[in-house]
Order: structure tokens, then C-alpha cells, then sequence
């Protein structure tokens, strides 16, 4: 059951050649064995599972990934389960209701095991901004899986499920996935909808998926993806048959290779297994590039005045009176929303509604948010035009694998840096991947995809075709037998 892809494990559910009861047994198994040492699960709905799973097995309708084991980062609504976002503030919130991905996972059949840990309101690179305490990587507990769905990328990585679903904003399905080996897709941005999954930056925020293979990817995502009117920004736009997309052939494919993402930052050894990927890929069939993406450096800047700003925004609703937290004996009003506020959220999460005000002040507003708008709009164009000449680009996802627990948490502009090579296309909107490329010192390393618009089939049969050649994403983390 554990070297099953997604869809053997469905269609043996589904014609009852195994039991969806036993094989959720089966992982809830894995999870009490293994996740005291990772923490990559806030809370684990045994019996919930069970009752989706003995439903399969009965013979009620079931779609595409029938019987299929998932678990859940804890930002998309759950009816009835504790939905945190990794928060004191929403300890104690139960949703009342399904996100959309959510209802269409269950939909096709999947069974939720619980939900994944993960940074505070999606906001960190490493899962240690928590309220339920950090995640570890299972290649190396010593070390950070990533974030800020660190708790789905390690579950994944660890083969405590199948496939789990993830979010990203700035990175956070690329760069845990990079960090843990395992494959992670972040769509274009409208293309899974918003509704249900808790925000953070509104006009960044993503949903996606992580799996071992970009044909699992392939199927977790074709369940996901569709237009849901509840969501403004979601497109209305047939999702094509990711499946039947992976032909795996790639010749002709103009890959391009932007200069500014290998360059001073990038470290030796990453580098030496991205270049080993990239030439894997030419060997393939592919037509390497150069290209330039010139306004790269401004990605870091604009990110962290725009997703800030946007987060202060969203999380204003979280005011102590109408759910989540809410502090002891306020004396006012104005005690109860400030107490509620400081006690209720982390430092990092209080540190980005403080930078947000700021930016969005009468003051600085023109300086900064404007400012960042436009120099959005700048890097959303560098891609715009090197589209033209080539069909995907390849880049690294970080600068180094996974550091060490603690090693970042005290120094946010460190922590933010970590970012450089995931936010421009997070500020385009694109679609992109990190594909388990190699080792450094016996932690992974990701290669990055990315596609323009709406090219997510493109993207996988991309990863899909280096992963029918090469067998980084098959490798597991001794320990976790
Ligand atoms: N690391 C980035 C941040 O902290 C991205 C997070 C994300 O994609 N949710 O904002």
C-alpha cells in the first residue's frame, strides 16, 4: 500500500479489490507510529475517517480518487473539525462549514485523515511560527521541513499519507516540498478557489497539492481545480484531464533558464544538482535558454509590503467578539479587541498586521504600497516576455536544503530571503512546481518549474517525464519504514 501511486490505490478501491477501511487503517497506523516525532498533524479525525472510508466500501458513489487517504493543511474549513490555521486565535474554532477544495476532495472519494500543521496564518518559511509547536523533517529532525505547509510536505515525505493539500502565497507548497522530497504543485491563481481556505493575502493566496509523484499531483489536482462562483477571483475555465496529459515526451521543449535565479546566493552544491537536472532534461529532448527576468530583485521587497498589507487587512476580523479567541475579563471594548489581538496571535503574524498598517498608512501609502504595486506589475511583465520565446522556466526553489531548527527564527529578514527564487512567480500569479532533484549532505533538493497561465498540464508532464527518468522522488527517509 505504501509504493501505490494515487490512482492504483483508488481503482483498487473502487473495484473492491481493497478495502478503503483498510488501507485508512493503515495510515492512521503510520501516523500514531511516526508523527510524535515530526508533530506534522494538528489533529487526526479517526473516526470521521473511518466512517468516509466504510462508505467507499459499501459502494457509495464515489469519483476519481475513491478510498484515497488525504489530509488537510489546517487553513481550509472543515464542518465540524477544528479549523486552527496554526493559531491560538482559531484553537477553538470548529468550522461550520467545507472549503471548496474540501468538498470536492470528498466529492471524488477521498478520506481525510486530519489536518496538517503549518505556519501561523500561512506566514513563515520554516513551520516553527506554529502555535502547535514546530515540524520536523523527516530526512534530518534536526531540521526544518519548510513552510508554511511544513506539516503536509513532512506527512507526505514520511508516507504518513498519500497526498495532502497545501496553500502558497510566496512559496509555501514549493519550498517545503523542496525541503522534504516530495513533488508539490501550485496552480495559477484562480484556478482552485479561495472559498473556505482562511486568507492571508488575498490576491497571492493558492491552493494546491503535494504527493510523491507529478502524476499523483496530476490526480489530487484535477479533483481540486474548477471555477466555484464563491470566489470572485476564480476563473471560469474548463480544467483539462491533467492525467492524460502526461505523455512524458518533452522533445522540442524550450525551457528557459533565468539568469538572475543562478547566480551569487545560489549554494555549490544545490547548484551542482540542479545543473545535473537541467542537463537530465536537455537529454530528454529539451532546448535550454538563457533568459532574463530582470526586476527579480525587487521580489522580495514587494512581497513583503503587499502580503503584509493584504494580511492586515483579512486578519482584522479576528477582533475577540464573534469567534476565536477572546481574552479574560476585559474592563472594555477596546482591552477586549487589543487583548484578544496580542494574546491570540504570534509574534510573526503580529509583526506582518504591524508592517501592513504601515504600508497602507495615509502617510506611506503612496511611498510603499503604490510603490509595490507597480513594481508587481513589473515582474509579472519579465515573465510576460520571456514566455514568448521559451515554454517553461526551470530555476532552483531555495538558495541551500533545509537549516536548522531555530537557526532563522529570531531573524525575520533572513527568514524572508529564504524566499527570493518562489515569490516573483507567486506575484505573477503562475503556476509552479518543485520536483525532488537530489541530495545535499542527505537532505533533498528541489528543482522549480514554472509555466505561464493556466499551463498547469504543460507543468506536470514536464515533472512527470523527468520523473519517468530519474528516481529522486521515490527515495524515502530511513526511519519511517
Ligand atoms: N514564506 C512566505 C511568507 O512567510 C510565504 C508563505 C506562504 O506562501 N504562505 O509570507
Amino acid at each position: 500500500m505504501d509504493e501505490m501511486s494515487v490512482a492504483e490505490l483508488s481503482a483498487a478501491c473502487r473495484d473492491g479489490r481493497l478495502s478503503a477501511v483498510a488501507l485508512t487503517e493503515h495510515f492512521l497506523a503510520r501516523i500514531d507510529t511516526h508523527d510524535t516525532r515530526l508533530n506534522s498533524l494538528i489533529s487526526v479525525c479517526r473516526e470521521r475517517a473511518l466512517s468516509q472510508a466504510a462508505a467507499v466500501d459499501r459502494g457509495e458513489p464515489a469519483g476519481a480518487l475513491a478510498g484515497l487517504p488525504i489530509a488537510h493543511k489546517d487553513i481550509f474549513c472543515t464542518q465540524g473539525l477544528r479549523t486552527s490555521c496554526g493559531s491560538r486565535m482559531l484553537d477553538n474554532f470548529v468550522a461550520p462549514y467545507d472549503a471548496h477544495v474540501v468538498e470536492r476532495l470528498d466529492a471524488a472519494g477521498t478520506v481525510t485523515l486530519g489536518k496538517t500543521n503549518m505556519d501561523e496564518f500561512a506566514m513563515g518559511s520554516s513551520n516553527e511560527t506554529s502555535f502547535y509547536g514546530p515540524v520536523r523533517n523527516p530526512w534530518n529532525e534536526a531540521f526544518v521541513p519548510g513552510g508554511s505547509s511544513g506539516g503536509s510536505a513532512a506527512a507526505v515525505a514520511a508516507g504518513l499519507v498519500p497526498a495532502a493539500t497545501g496553500t502558497d502565497t510566496g512559496g509555501s507548497i514549493r519550498q517545503p516540498a523542496a525541503l522534504c522530497g516530495v513533488t508539490g504543485i501550485k496552480p495559477t491563481y484562480g484556478r482552485v478557489s479561495r472559498y473556505g481556505m482562511i486568507a492571508f493575502a488575498s490576491s497571492l493566496d493558492q491552493g494546491g497539492c503535494f504527493a510523491r509523484s507529478a502524476a499523483d499531483c496530476a490526480a489530487v489536482l484535477g479533483a481540486m481545480a474548477g471555477f466555484d462562483a464563491r470566489d470572485s477571483t476564480s476563473v471560469e475555465r474548463d480544467v483539462p484531464d491533467y492525467g492524460a496529459a502526461l505523455s512524458g515526451d518533452i522533445s522540442g521543449l524550450r525551457i528557459g533558464l533565468p539568469r538572475e535565479y543562478f547566480a551569487e546566493g545560489l549554494e555549490a552544491g544545490t547548484r551542482t544538482v540542479l545543473d545535473t537536472a537541467i542537463a537530465e532534461y536537455e537529454r530528454l529532448g529539451a532546448q535550454l535558454v538563457e533568459i532574463d527576468l530582470p526586476h527579480t530583485e525587487l521580489a522580495v521587497s514587494t512581497y513583503y509590503v503587499l502580503a503584509p498589507a493584504e494580511a492586515s487587512s483579512n486578519l482584522a476580523r479576528y477582533d475577540g467578539v464573534r469567534y476565536g479567541y477572546r481574552c479574560e475579563a476585559a474592563v472594555d471594548l477596546e482591552d477586549l479587541y487589543s487583548r484578544s489581538r496580542a494574546e491570540g496571535f504570534g509574534r510573526e503574524v503580529q509583526r506582518r498586521i504591524m508592517v501592513g498598517a504601515y504600508v497602507l498608512s495615509a502617510g506611506y501609502y503612496d511611498a510603499y504600497y503604490l510603490k509595490a504595486q507597480k513594481t508587481r506589475r513589473l515582474i509579472a511583465d519579465d515573465f510576460r516576455r520571456a514566455y514568448a520565446d521559451v515554454d517553461l522556466i526551470a530555476a532552483p526553489v531555495t538558495q541551500s536544503p533545509a537549516f536548522r531548527l531555530g537557526e532563522k527564527v529570531d531573524d525575520p529578514v533572513s527568514m524572508y530571503l529564504n524566499d527570493v527564487y518562489t515569490l516573483p512567480a507567486s506575484l505573477a500569479g503562475l503556476p509552479g512546481m518543485s520536483v525532488p532533484a537530489g541530495f545535499v549532505d542527505g537532505l533533498p533538493v528541489g528543482l522549480q518549474l514554472l509555466a505561464p497561465w493556466f499551463e498547469e498540464a504543460r507543468l506536470l508532464n514536464a515533472a512527470h517525464a523527468f520523473q519517468q527518468a530519474t528516481d529522486w522522488h521515490t527515495r524515502r527517509p530511513a526511519g519511517f519504514e
